[in-house]
């Protein structure tokens, strides 16, 4: 039982009983973990300011014997203004938010992802390119999470794929080469290849500085949104609000708007 002070990305922020709030944190050091804000609904709270979703704090939680912590201190290092004044810079906040709460359990220190969510935070926050930001750290993400595929290899019979043209891209595995291709398949072309590759060498502070065309960038974030659906089994409730603004993309709107 101890007080443990940790910067601290709030992934969300649900009222729960009358005036506190229920927090699923994500810390550099703490990994992700929930926690109760008390009394953070009242208009004399010290700590509301530092608890808001999408907001980057240097939190103090107590650790008791529940597996519930309770936040003792929250100084709010960075809010973020200009995601939240654009629908599509939050959107895409959420959306990086959600794959820190759905692809890693509590209590698993990731400092290399926290930094990752951190950056491109603060990527959204400078007003570039937000599609672009959120591709590069979706990949990057995945593969700190130990999903991610090789680029570099056909995921069925392990062939390189080099310079091939007709490769395609599978939601269960990644790339496929062109005589393990089947219908169903999507295309992945030299140019998508490249693209991923360019995002994936980007250091942090770089998220966002490889762009794409309108059609290149449509089919990364399709096959993105299908291998993540494929691996979580569920689309997350971020992805599920972008896609209701922005228009379904692919499969995935279809399977949700299915439900
Ligand atoms: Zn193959």
């Amino acid at each position: 039982m101890a007080d443990v002070r940790d910067r601290v990305l709030v992934l969300r922020h649900r009222p729960y009983r009358e005036h506190d709030a229920l927090l699923v944190g994500f810390g550099r050091m703490q990994g992700k973990f929930s926690a109760v804000a008390r009394g953070v609904r009242s208009s004399r709270s010290h700590l509301a300011a530092g608890v808001q979703a999408l907001t980057l704090t240097d939190m103090t939680i107590y650790r008791g014997r529940s597996t519930l912590y309770t936040v003792t201190a929250a100084d709010a290092v960075r809010h973020y203004p200009r995601i939240r004044d654009n629908l599509e810079r939050t959107a895409r906040a959420a959306m990086l938010a959600d794959m820190l709460d759905e692809l890693w359990s509590e209590h698993d220190a990731a400092p290399e992802a926290f930094s990752l969510v951190t950056e491109a935070f603060s990527a959204l926050d400078e007003g570039r390119p937000a599609e672009a930001v959120f591709l590069a750290a979706f990949w990057q993400l995945m593969r700190h999470a130990g999903f991610a595929p090789d680029l570099s290899r056909c995921s069925a019979c392990g062939s390189p794929l080099d310079e091939e043209a007709e490769a395609g891209f599978r939601s269960a595995s990644g790339p496929v080469c062109a005589r393990c291709r089947v219908p169903g398949d999507e295309d992945l072309p030299q140019a998508s290849r490249a693209w991923l590759r360019r995002a994936d060498a980007l250091t942090p502070d770089r998220l966002g500085t490889v762009v794409g065309s309108r059609t290149l960038m449509e089919s990364l974030e399709r096959q993105a949104k299908n291998y993540l659906l494929y691996h979580l089994g569920r689309m997350p409730r971020a992805f599920r609000f972008w896609e209701q603004v922005s228009g379904p993309l692919g499969e995935a709107g279809l399977e949700e708007d299915g439900r």
